[in-house]
This record gives structure tokens, sequence and C-alpha cells, in this order.
């Protein structure tokens, strides 16, 4: 059966808030007439989620459960969520009901417009000021600034996006609050999104302070991922050429005095640092090479191309238009 909608939901020791957020969905989406599933990933929860979510999914035919071995974490259990989406569209929201599922029509609504992927924004969260929403509104700045992609909120999860676009985020570490980032840089257009979010009212907060550093190193990879991953020869190579040609001049400048002038070159600094540049010149063209060919292994092994097609269009003379075409004459 074609499904119209998969909404994502990771689950870390929410047990107390599950059964509002199945009301809440179903009360949000059934009146839409839009056929969906709910997948719920219980990321090793230590509570009772797991019996909760079983005992639902006894009742609900709607609700797709998937339990981890043991935590993995919340970008982990949104990947395992992704591949196993079969909805046209996905949905990913949080299952501490801090999201609210009656935003997402509305953001199925922008989908239909022609965007990718709909963004949340958080625009009157409901968080402690100094521990969550200031590194927050710091973090943010950094990532809008390092990654070029310009967005208020990275941290909400509410976002819905096309199935082709989430299937094509491979998600490790923290990387989930780069998502728009990553589907950005592959082509996607994102519209950013007020929505509504409410305070925590059962369970605790699964992170602290300690997230934001790592974070920032996350944020390094993708940054890296980005610029360097398909042109790693480009970046290291250039530096090295040019570091490798300034010691060559440098040596030279100092060959031609020695054979000219015959003074003494042994003890001269420029020596020195000539010879260092062309050491590392050659070393960064070395790992340049090497970077290059760890690249192309990422690629192949993921079966990853370098684009990324938005639509394909046939005419009616090639062999697939006509078999369309025949199947319609048959039917
Ligand atoms: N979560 C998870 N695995 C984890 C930590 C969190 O699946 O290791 C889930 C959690 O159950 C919730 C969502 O990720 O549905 C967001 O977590 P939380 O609400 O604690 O983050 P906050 O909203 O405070 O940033
Ligand atoms: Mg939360």
């Amino acid at each position: 059966m074609a499904l119209d909608l998969s909404l994502v939901i990771p689950v870390y020791n929410e047990e107390e808030s599950l059964p509002r957020l199945l009301a809440e969905i179903h009360a949000a989406l059934d009146p839409t007439g839009l056929a969906y599933e709910v997948i719920c990933v219980d990321d090793g929860s230590r509570d009772q989620s797991f019996a909760v979510l079983r005992q639902m999914a006894a009742e609900d035919p709607a609700l797709v459960v998937l339990s981890f071995r043991r935590n993995f974490g919340q970008t982990a259990a949104m990947q395992a969520g992704i591949d196993a989406a079969r909805g046209d569209a996905v949905a990913l929201l949080d299952a501490d009901l801090q999201n609210d599922p009656a935003d997402i029509p509305m953001m199925l609504g922008k989908l239909a417009e022609g965007y990718d992927m709909v963004a949340g924004w958080r625009a009157d969260r409901k968080d402690a000021f100094i521990n969550r929403r200031l590194p927050s509104i710091l973090a943010n700045r950094i990532i809008s600034r390092v990654t070029r992609v310009h967005l208020h909120d990275y941290g909400c999860t509410l976002k819905v996006m096309r199935r082709e676009v989430a299937q094509e985020l491979r998600l490790y570490g923290e990387m989930h609050r780069f998502i728009p980032a990553i589907a950005s840089w592959a082509g996607a257009r994102i519209l950013e999104v007020k929505v509504n979010h409410r305070a925590r009212q059962f369970g605790t907060s699964k992170y602290g302070i300690g997230r934001t550093l790592r974070v920032v190193l996350d944020l390094i990879v993708v940054r890296f991922m980005q610029s360097y991953l398909v042109k790693p020869m480009q970046v290291f190579g250039l530096m090295g050429l040019v570091t490798g040609f300034v010691g060559t001049l440098m040596c030279l400048w100092l060959a031609l005095q020695k054979i000219i002038t015959g003074a003494s070159i042994g003890d001269r600094p420029l020596l020195l640092l000539g010879v260092l540049l062309i050491v590392v010149g050659v070393q960064l063209v070395c790992t340049g090479l090497v970077a290059d060919l760890l690249g192309r292994t990422y690629h192949e092994a993921q079966g990853k191309r370098p684009y990324h097609i938005r639509t394909r269009i046939e005419g009616p003379g090639t062999r697939a238009g006509a078999a369309v075409g025949e199947a319609a004459e048959q039917g």
C-alpha cells in the first residue's frame, strides 16, 4: 500500500509521553485523510517505553516499532526510522511532546508547494535560558556561518521532507542538527517555518551543556565533508604546490649566491626554511593523493554519486515511455 507520510520518532525513556503523543498524532492527521505510518524507534530505553509501545502497536495499525539493542543515540534512531520509512514524505519529531504534531499538515502543505524540506523554528522556545537556549543561540550562529545554510533554529527536530531527500542523508554522531545543511548541499530547497514548542511535561531532557562541545566537533567533520571530500587533491595539492614552490625559490636563491659569489650558505636560516617548505609541500601533495583515494572509496562503497537529480523526464519515444503507453492502452 502506498503511504503518503512516515513519522519518525526517536524514543529514549519517554514512557509517560507516548500515549499522549500517539493520540495527538491521530488527532492531527486523521482529519487530513492521509495514509501514514508512525515509526517509533526505541533507542534502548531503560524504562517501560518499549512495553508501552508494544502494547499500543497491538491496537494501532499505523504504529511501527523498532527497538535498539542498546542506546545508540538520537541521530542513530532517526537514521533507523528513515531507513524504514515507506511514505512519500518523512516527518521527524521528538517523542517528548515538545513538538506539536498539529504543525505537520501545514508543513506538508509547504512541501506540496515545491520545497524539498520544511524545517521547524521554535520561535517561542520553552526551555531554560542559561543552560539550553543561550548555548543554542550561539550554536545556531556558528552553524549558520560555517555551513552557509542560514536558518534560525538547527536544534528543532520537527521537520518534514521528501523521502528521497531523507534517504540521501547519512547521519552519524550528533549530526541530526546538520540535516538541513547536508540536504541543502545536495541541492534541496529548504524552507523554515515557525512551529509551536511546549515545555517538557514528563521525564527529563537527555542532554546537558556538554552537548555543545560535541556539536562543535561534529561541525568540523561536516564542514570537512562539505568542502573537501569530493576534491581533497584540489585543496591539499594546491597548498602543497604553493609551499613547495616557495621553498624551491628560496633554495634556488641560496644556490645562486653560492655559485656566483661563493658565499657560505650553511648557516643561513633561509636554507632551513626552504628545505622545510619543500618537504612539507611533498607531504601535502601525498596527503591529497591519499585523501583522494579515500574519498573515492567512501563514495563507491556507499553507491554515492557526485550529483543529485531532482526530476527525470522521458519523451514518449523512449523505451520506458513506450512501456507506460502500452500499459495505459491495455488498462
Ligand atoms: N533521544 C533518543 N536517544 C538519546 C537521547 C534522546 O532517542 O540518546 C530522543 C528523546 O527521547 C527525544 C528526542 O530524542 O524524543 C530529543 O531528546 P530531548 O527532548 O531530551 O532533547 P531536548 O529537547 O532537551 O533538546
Ligand atoms: Mg525535548
